[in-house]
C-alpha cells in the first residue's frame, strides 16, 4: 500500500472513529423506571470502555498520518524495518512490525 492510499484510508478511519465517539458519548435516555434507569448505567459503562478504545484507536490514526507527512510511514518504530504489508493492509494504523507489536502486547 502507499502512503497516499494509506492516507486516505486512515483518514477515512479517523471520520469514522470520530464519529463513533461523538454518539457513544451521549447519555441514553431509556425510560424513568429504576429498571430503565438500571439499563442506562449499563449501557453508558459499555460506552465508556468503547470510547477507551475509540480513543487509543484514534491515538494511533493520528500518529500513523504524522508518519505519512514526515514520510516514515510503514516503518517499525523499534527496528525500522519495513512493516509487512498484510499486516499494514489489515491495520493500515500500524506503527510496529509483527514482532515488535507482538513483545508490545506481551508487556
Ligand atoms: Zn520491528
Amino acid at each position: 500500500m502507499d502512503a497516499k492510499q494509506a492516507k486516505k484510508t486512515l483518514e477515512e478511519k479517523k471520520n469514522q472513529l470520530e464519529k463513533q465517539l461523538k454518539e457513544s458519548n451521549e447519555f441514553p435516555q431509556i425510560g424513568y423506571s429504576d429498571d430503565d434507569n438500571a439499563l442506562e448505567v449499563e449501557q453508558f459503562q459499555e460506552s465508556v470502555g468503547l470510547q477507551r478504545n475509540i480513543k487509543s484507536l484514534l491515538k494511533a490514526v493520528n500518529k500513523a498520518l504524522k508518519k505519512i507527512d514526515e514520510g516514515t510511514y510503514g516503518m517499525c518504530e523499534v527496528c525500522k524495518e519495513k512493516i509487512e504489508s498484510g499486516r499494514l493492509k489489515a491495520f493500515p494504523e500500524a506503527i510496529l512490525c509483527a514482532s515488535h507489536a507482538a513483545e508490545k502486547a506481551k508487556r
